[in-house]
């Protein structure tokens, strides 16, 4: 039985996101802009990255926690070798009910069949434009969208449950959030749009460059009618909302404008193995110097123990009363 364990607001520790490589094929303005990310940009040799032992080992320690799902991230998590293993692994632990993979979908068409034999739970598919002179800019590697299309078909023959992430900035895709709609409700698949946020150094965020929650979902109800649904479960991030002729529906991430950090309940390891309470942390804590040091699972837990109930983060509510942050973590890094 899972003891809980919960921070200076009564958060448990449920959800955990892991980043498995800091690499990706893409260069999204947002995220990892080409102008820093470039051809020489140095990212981490693979012995830096966590091993598929030292990641099973630390899941192991949060599913006596209570953490019961395990998103796996990047960079492109897809680009890590024999990622399938590390789900079937994850999965095999007990009180782990849920494993899931965010990804830009480019490599579903090889990968999708073999990550749903390795027990792969759901699939989130980053896609920020449905037209590709628009996708073409977002992405920073000129990259059209049927790869990402063919690769939402490839985990859909799969049968895996998809859902669409679309980054929404201004100056960058607002004209494709209609689009975008009209696009997945046709094809069924659950649109989410996401406010572009501050995360990492080098996005040059500033808040004119957020559409709000507020307009995405007046574009879409002008057009498209929709009404509120309520959240699935406690913590549950999307707002979401269905179409009034029953097509499917739609979620906001308005991390930005309302901000949810009085159910956040994630915890974020980076692929070499820093914990991280909030996506917004200026440092992590080195998880993985314990894990190469022979510390035992008990130490491991208690200095677990000690940084999550000494956890008070809620970067979003602090940013909307102006509390400024030096320094971020990179999203790629971190992965999101
Ligand atoms: N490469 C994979 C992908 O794009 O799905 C996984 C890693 S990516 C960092 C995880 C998520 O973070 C994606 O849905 C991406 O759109 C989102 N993201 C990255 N930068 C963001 C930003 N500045 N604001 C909001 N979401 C962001
Ligand atoms: Fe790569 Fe995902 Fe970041 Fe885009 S959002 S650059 S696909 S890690
Ligand atoms: Fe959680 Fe930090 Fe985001 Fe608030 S700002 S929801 S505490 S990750």
């Amino acid at each position: 039985m899972a003891e809980y364990v919960l921070d200076k607001y009564d958060r448990p520790m449920k959800d955990l996101r892991i980043s498995v490589i800091d690499q990706c094929n893409f260069r999204c303005t947002y995220c990892m802009p080409k102008e820093i990310f470039g051809d020489d940009y140095s990212f981490m040799p693979e012995s830096e990255l966590l091993s598929f032992d030292e990641i099973v080992r630390l899941v192991e320690i949060f599913a006596r926690f209570g953490t019961e799902k395990v998103r796996l991230t990047g960079g492109e998590p897809l680009m890590r070798k024999n990622i399938d293993e590390l789900i079937y692994r994850i999965k095999q632990i007990n009180g782990i009910k849920d494993v899931a993979i965010t990804t830009n979908a480019v490599f579903l068409v090889r990968q999708a069949e073999k990550l749903k034999q390795a027990g792969l739970d759901r699939v989130n598919i980053s896609l920020d434009a449905i037209e590709d002179d628009v996708f073409k800019e977002t992405n920073g590697r000129g990259i059209k969208t049927k790869p990402v299309l063919r690769g939402i078909e490839a985990a859909r023959d799969a049968g895996l449950p998809i859902k669409i992430n679309m980054v929404v900035k201004k100056g960058m895709n607002e004209s494709q959030i209609l689009p975008m709609a009209r696009y997945f409700k046709e094809t069924g698949d659950t649109l989410r749009f996401i406010e572009f946020m501050d995360v990492g150094n080098h996005n040059g965020w500033n808040l004119d460059a957020v559409v709000s929650k507020k307009d995405i979902v007046q574009q879409i109800n002008e057009e498209m009618p929709v009404e509120p649904v309520d959240p699935n479960y406690f913590g549950e991030v999307a707002d979401r909302y269905r179409y009034k002729d029953g097509a499917g529906e739609i979620g906001i991430i308005s991390s930005v404008t309302e901000a949810f950090c009085s159910s956040c309940t994630r915890v974020r390891l980076s692929a070499d193995g820093k914990l991280f309470t909030c996506l917004f942390a200026s440092e992590g804590y080195d998880i993985r110097e314990m894990l190469r040091t022979d510390c035992s699972n008990e130490q491991i837990i208690s200095y677990l123990i000690k940084i999550w109930t000494k956890r008070d983060d809620q970067y979003s509510i602090d940013r909307a009363k102006g509390k400024p942050v030096d320094k971020k973590i990179e999203m790629s890094y971190i992965g999101g």
